[in-house]
């Protein structure tokens, strides 16, 4: 019997869905600055919307997917990356009409699924934020997508995050490049991996993406793809790298990058940091200029990133960076008594009513017990309640960090408890004056 997580997967527990949450939103915020709506779609697909995009001999398609057929007898597959789905929606719904404002920006996070060798920051369910844009070829959008990355690696206090950049030009380019590729690995044949060896006649450039020590040392000299560029791809390139100069944006060129996924042309990047002497690539994406046209839409620009929310809050919690997290309670009710049991109910509910984040003792535990739970939710306030105080309607509110107490009535918490907390806030100040 196996009633354990599957290999690769990870239960998020509400301690770290805090930071997650945190994330999220703040990537939200930041993609909304730029334009840039939410698409939603499904975590499934049929397999060859994924097959053919991504590439026949990918490692993603050729070994990672998690793919089966229905009961209806479709072979569909769990997504593995987010770029393709979002194309298939785009031309499926036809956002390319002319009504559509253009560019058109999306972006989305959620879950992505790979069988993958579990690791630190390797998962098999792992999951990422993303943006695609579509409908410009300006290199100026090639260089805010990027920024927009870097803005937010940047706003959440990462370090030592280094942009890789590289082109893969146009068609035209890259089958250039790819003969000149083939006549240096042919020799070389021997000493490539079996995989590679492959890779050589099924599509070459794949053997520079290869994560093998034999390959990556064959490919060493290999020719560079800079010097297959012809001039419409020397010019785009060029223009990328002016434009992230005049942003300030450092980047380093890595011509042996290809990116593990077909589609792409012209600009590449990854976004990759240090964590412990190994290098993690936290973010990558590039253009892809066929893609819309490739799902039966009209030739439409694109360019897009991927983001691994694993890698990144990994990253963030190696580099000890402490996110602000708003996890604290405004208000616990200590509960005196069975008597004092709907009391509690009620006074609860209303201050949740108001808007406050609050929480009660149901157990009818000792006051003590009570007050170490306000600790541990890190209550700003607490108010007791029993018999004697549903008598009177008056009630005592004690600042929980300073300790100062404050008398009101009931149907003051019920009805204004913001001016109670600024008095007890204000009372704070007075003592610290003192
Ligand atoms: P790698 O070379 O590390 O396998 P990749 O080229 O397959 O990465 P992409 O498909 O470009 O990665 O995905 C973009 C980002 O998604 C990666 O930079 C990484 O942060 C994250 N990512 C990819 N695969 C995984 C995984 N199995 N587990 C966790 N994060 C992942
Ligand atoms: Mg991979």
């Amino acid at each position: 019997m196996k009633l354990q997580k599957p290999k690769g997967t990870q239960d998020i527990l509400p301690q770290e869905s805090a930071k997650w949450q945190y994330v999220e939103g703040f990537a939200r915020k930041l993609f909304a600055q730029y334009n840039y709506a939410e698409i939603r779609t499904p975590i499934f697909e049929h397999y060859e919307v994924i097959s053919r995009s991504v590439g026949d001999t990918t490692d993603i398609v050729t070994k990672e997917m998690y793919d089966f057929y229905d009961k209806g007898d479709r072979h569909i597959t769990l997504r593995p990356e987010g770029t393709a789905p979002v194309v298939r929606s785009y031309v499926e719904n036809k956002l390319f009409a002319p009504e559509v404002q253009k560019p058109s920006k999306f972006y989305y996070m959620g879950p992505m699924f790979r069988y993958e060798r579990p690791q630190a920051g390797r998962l098999r369910q792992f999951h990422q934020i993303g943006v695609e844009c579509f409908g410009s070829s300006n290199p100026a959008t090639d260089v805010e997508t990027i920024a927009m990355a870097y803005q937010l690696f940047e706003e959440l206090g990462i370090q030592q995050v280094t942009l890789h950049l590289n082109s893969l030009g146009n068609p035209e380019s890259r089958a250039a490049y790819r003969q000149a590729l083939i006549d240096y690995l042919t020799p070389l044949k021997d000493q490539l991996s079996k995989d590679s060896q492959r890779r050589l006649e099924e599509n070459p450039l794949r053997v520079l993406d290869s994560k093998e020590k034999e390959d990556k040392q064959a490919v060493e000299n290999a020719p560079s793809i800079l010097d297959y560029l012809d001039e419409e791809s020397t010019a785009h390139f060029e223009a990328v790298k002016s434009m992230l100069d005049n942003l300030g944006i450092s980047y380093v060129i890595d011509s042996n990058m290809v990116r593990g996924l077909d589609y792409y042309n012209h600009t590449i990047f990854e976004f990759i940091t240090q964590v412990a002497d190994t290098e993690l690539t936290i973010c990558a994406g590039g253009r892809y200029d066929g893609l819309v046209e490739y799902f039966g839409g009209p030739a439409t620009a694109g360019f897009g990133f991927g983001l691994g929310i694993e890698r990144l809050i990994l990253v963030l919690d190696k580099q000890g960076i402490s996110l602000p997290l708003d996890t604290q309670l405004d208000v616990y009710i200590a509960v005196l008594g069975q008597e004092a049991n709907s009391g509690a109910l009620e006074l609860v509910q209303a201050l949740r009513r108001q808007g406050f984040k609050a929480e009660r003792d149901y157990l009818d535990r000792k006051l003590k017990a009570q007050f170490k739970s306000a600790d541990v939710f890190g209550a700003k306030c607490i108010i007791t309640l029993g018999s004697s105080e549903i008598e009177t309607g008056q009630v005592l509110v004690k600042n929980n960090q300073t300790r100062t107490q404050l008398e009101t009535s009931l149907a003051q918490v019920k009805s204004d408890f913001q001016t109670i907390m600024d008095q007890l806030a204000e009372s704070k100040i007075k003592k610290l004056l003192l």
